[in-house]
């Protein structure tokens, strides 16, 4: 199927779009080229002004860009309106604080006056994952569009309608006509993109094997690029936790949005002596989640984006069965309705030096281990490929101290559950990805940090 909304809770094929030619795309980088030469002379007062009003567009039709959301990739209706009220959040974020992050730095040195300062490259090429089809583009765009850069955006190829309606917040901010430009096109495009002359840049959510080809890619031209692919982010349980927070906390962090984000917990790392009451709570809580449709308010997980990620998600549990893991709940597609739905499941006894255990599961299935002490605990944590993100529970400073320092990721929240933040600095180690997103980092990405050093 190319570029096209289908029903993920039903199978139903809603609209299908054609794809930019060649002619089209073509157009489409000469205006983004001649829409920075004018917008990178804009002032942040002006540009605020935009991210400001496209922030009000948000808040203002949230009903309808989530309807728009839930219906292309599945997430239930009330966490697509928390999804806008966080794109709302992060464009006012940065249009208060760009220019303070961009701001010239001065530094003493052998100089009369030595400073950095930062300037935008030109027009960034965004690769975005259906995921979180507003988030995900709202994260790269606020900062990118706030330090001067102009945007393209490549789409994941079941959210078109998401990637139109960003395209139209955004020149409907009043933002000059090219700032933000959506491309409709495959990913068999993205390796020529990346040679023109016209993109400076690119960043990408995804995949790994979409990340390693773009990377490939833009190696060859020595452009820089952001990567934040997958994650098998651990999930920690220390004797002296809060049990009833941490499986609470350890229900929404694997059900978040069907269980498809890259940092949501998938690995869940037990102290053997709360062990088997963390199983039985966590089972409860389980048992209690509604599956059905997105759209209903009760309805707590929704059909998976695609078939294939079902297919995958399915293939994946069968593995861990043949393994010999045991299933407390789930572990079969739900074959009894229309849609990909899978049920939340939890997975037990499954060895982690098995090659499934390194896995990461994009879907409701929770990997339960057990440890003896903190020491296997951080041991296993980091048996894996992936370095996203970490969520460790314990009162124990002492603990907490060594988790923070011991834990391969790119962020370790203690006593919470792992998320992003308009605030603070996003993105992995490992193969999960390089580079970072939000933050004073992450809006350094997609500048050129010059050094002025005058006599
Ligand atoms: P992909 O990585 O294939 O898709 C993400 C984006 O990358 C889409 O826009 C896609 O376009 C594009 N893309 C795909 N292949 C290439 C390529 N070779 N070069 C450049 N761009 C490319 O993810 P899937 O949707 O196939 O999901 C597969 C798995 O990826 C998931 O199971 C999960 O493990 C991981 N994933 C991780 C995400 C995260 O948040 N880190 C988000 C989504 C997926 P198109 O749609 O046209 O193929």
């Amino acid at each position: 199927m190319g570029i096209a909304t289908i029903n993920p809770a039903t199978g139903e094929l809603l609209k299908t779009f054609e794809p930019h030619n060649d002619q089209q795309i073509a157009a489409k980088l000469d205006l983004a080229q001649q829409a920075f030469e004018h917008y990178r002379t804009t002032s942040f007062q002006h540009r605020s002004g935009w991210m400001q009003k496209a922030a009000e567009t948000l808040e203002q039709q949230k009903a309808d860009f989530a309807k728009i959301m839930t219906l292309e990739m599945g997430k239930t209706y009330k966490s697509a309106i928390a999804e806008v009220e966080k794109c709302a959040w992060v464009c006012r974020y940065y249009a208060e604080h760009a220019a303070q992050f961009l701001g010239d730095v001065y530094v003493e040195t052998d100089a009369s006056k030595s400073f950095i300062k930062y300037q935008p490259l030109g027009a960034i090429l965004a690769i975005m994952p259906w995921n979180f089809p507003f988030w995900q583009v709202f994260r790269f765009a606020a900062p990118a569009l706030m330090a001067g850069n102009v945007g393209l955006l490549k789409h994941a190829s079941n959210v078109p309608q998401c990637a139109l309606a960003i395209e139209e917040i955004i020149q409907g901010a009043g933002f000059p006509k090219g700032v933000f430009q959506t491309l409709l096109i495959g990913a068999d495009k993205i390796a020529d993109l990346i040679t023109d002359e016209r993109i400076k840049a690119a960043t990408l959510t995804g995949s790994e094997p979409a990340g390693a080809s773009l990377a490939a890619a833009a190696g060859k031209q020595i452009k820089k690029t952001v990567l934040e692919l997958g994650g098998s982010d651990p999930f920690i349980v220390l004797e002296s936790a809060d049990l009833e927070a941490a499986v609470a906390t350890a229900t929404t962090a694997r059900m978040l949005n069907n269980g498809q984000s890259c940092i949501a917990a998938k690995r869940f790392i037990v102290h053997e002596a709360i062990a088997d009451q963390f199983e039985k709570l966590l089972l409860e809580k389980y048992q209690a989640l509604k599956i059905g449709d997105p759209m209903q308010p009760d309805t707590d997980i929704g059909p998976l984006a695609t078939p294939s990620i079902l297919h995958d998600l399915d293939q994946q549990v069968q593995t861990c069965i043949q393994s010999g893991a045991k299933i407390l709940i789930g572990g079969e597609a739900l074959a009894d309705r229309p849609g990909n739905f899978y049920p939340p499941t939890i997975v037990t006894e499954l060895s982690p030096d098995s090659a499934i255990a390194k896995e990461e599961f994009f879907g409701p299935v929770a990997l339960l281990f057990r440890i003896p002490n903190l020491d296997e605990a951080i041991k296993l944590a980091n048996a894996t490929p992936f370095g996203l993100g970490a969520s460790a529970w314990t009162t124990n400073s002492q603990e907490q101290q060594r988790l923070i320092d011991e834990i391969e990721a790119g962020a370790v929240f203690i006593n919470g559950m792992v998320k992003s933040d308009p605030r603070i600095s996003f993105g992995g180690i490992k193969r999960s990805g390089y580079g970072r997103e939000l933050g004073i980092h992450g809006i350094h990405e997609f500048v050129n940090i010059k050094t002025v050093w005058v006599k």
